[in-house]
């Protein structure tokens, strides 16, 4: 037993004092830096066992552990109204995307990266999928817009400034960020313009389509933290983008003549009792990446965006459903802020109905539900805060058809 105060050493590995460059005191005895280490790395790997988690203790991003497609799907339906086609292919390529980056390391058969590409008009819901996706499993989520990025040598940012962006959301936490998810919105405009060969428009063509493909593929990325070109000078991260989803959304404006001529020309020959099976009115929904060919991307960019899915354009009926179904429907979020105000508001059906109809005539989609809104309530939200007698307000068709018929709807429609 050791009795003077130089015998004494660590408890774990027996090393005396004089070996050790730190010895921590206990009630019983006494514990050597290194192995304080050796614990924590025993206390960090069981952990990790036990919860079975990917994740980063100190980036503040939490990915849930087991979740299900179907899961996914149910959260998703409490944000996003119709969709139902897009919404289960985005969940199951999430999650199999997630359960690849899990399986990292520990199977010899690779998973392919699974990054997304949606169709679909503008306003539908794609940015907002994504979104609600990036919410859910609380990774870093960057929105970036591919109309800005241009062939190094032009005016506009590299590609790379994606990255960028992604890593500004999370702090410049390098490790958070490689499990983020991109949305790449606008990825129709930089399609080759066969048909309209524009020495200005070739800037943001075929370069950048080239210059995207090795980032969504997964490699390693030097990235400019602050984005852009105009501060050479600054320190690059290098940022693995293996297990970044990426997910593209485009309008592919005329892309539905490209469809509808490959589906009657592979009538042809054929039954003509096919064509009657092709719905018209959403021909969205046969998109296949040879079509995305025809409109201009080149199929190695078409290729690295497998999971291919569309979305509906939107009725009347969904854009009331999108009024008052949503957690955060425009409907409760106005009841909410009149509620703030001590004024209990309600709308009735029709002047719901008469809103999402006025959205679908003036082309305003989704986006245009807000802005009608702004312009019905706008008096009442000028005026309320400074009246104490009004304690209710009802909106009605009545009231909302008056309200609109004062405003210049044109005006609305430029908005
Ligand atoms: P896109 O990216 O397709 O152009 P967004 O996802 O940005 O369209 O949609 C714009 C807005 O319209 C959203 O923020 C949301 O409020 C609303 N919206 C569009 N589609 C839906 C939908 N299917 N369900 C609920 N809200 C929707």
């Amino acid at each position: 037993m050791k009795t003077s105060d130089d015998q004494f050493g660590c408890s774990f590995c027996g090393r005396d004092k004089k070996e050790a460059l730190i010895l921590i005191a206990g009630i019983e005895g006494h514990i050597c830096e290194l192995c304080v280490e050796q614990a924590y790395d025993i206390v960090k790997q069981e952990l990790n066992e036990q919860v079975g988690k990917v994740k980063s203790t100190d980036d503040g991003f939490d990915m849930p552990e087991h979740i299900t497609p179907q899961q996914i799907k149910k959260y998703l339906d409490q944000y996003v109204i119709g969709q139902q086609e897009a919404k289960r292919f985005i969940s199951v390529a999430v999650y199999n995307h997630y359960k690849r980056i899990r399986s990292t390391g520990t199977d010899d058969v690779e998973l392919e990266k699974s990054n997304i590409m949606l169709v679909g008009q503008t306003g539908t819901g794609k940015t907002l999928i994504a979104k609600t996706i990036a919410r859910m499993l609380d990774v870093p989520f960057a929105i970036v817009d591919a109309t800005v990025f241009t062939e190094a040598g032009y005016v506009g940012e590299d590609v790379e400034s994606m990255l960028a962006r992604l890593l500004q959301v999370c702090d410049y936490n390098v490790e958070a960020a490689q499990r983020g998810i991109v949305y790449i919105d606008e990825i129709d405009k930089v399609a080759r313009k066969s048909d309209n060969p524009s020495i200005t428009r070739d800037v943001s063509g075929e370069g950048v389509q080239q210059a995207m493909l090795k980032i969504l593929e997964g490699t390693d990325v030097l990235v400019p933290p602050q984005g852009g070109r105009k501060h050479p000078e600054q320190k690059m991260l290098k940022v693995n983008t293996q297990n970044i989803l990426f997910i593209a959304g485009g309008a592919f404006d005329g892309l539905d003549k490209i469809i509808s001529r490959r589906l009657n020309t592979n009538v042809i020959g054929y039954s003509n009792q096919d064509d009657k099976v092709i719905d018209k009115e959403n021909l969205f929904q046969y998109v296949s990446p040879k079509d995305l060919k025809t409109f201009g991307l080149i199929p190695e960019l078409v290729g690295r965006l497998p999971v291919l899915g569309y979305l509906d354009p939107l009725d009347q009926e969904t854009l009331v459903r999108i009024m008052t179904e949503p957690k955060n429907a425009i409907v409760k979020q106005y009841k909410k802020l009149f509620e703030l105000e001590g004024v209990k508001f309600s709308i009735t059906e029709d002047a719901i109905d008469y809103i999402a109809g006025k959205a679908i005539e003036l082309s305003l989609g989704a986006r245009g539900l807000r802005s009608i809104c702004e312009v019905i309530m706008m008096d009442d939200m000028f005026d309320i805060p400074s009246s104490k007698s009004v304690k209710e307000l009802n909106v009605d068709l009545a009231y909302a058809k008056a309200k609109l018929d004062k405003v210049q709807l044109k005006k609305l429609k430029a908005a």
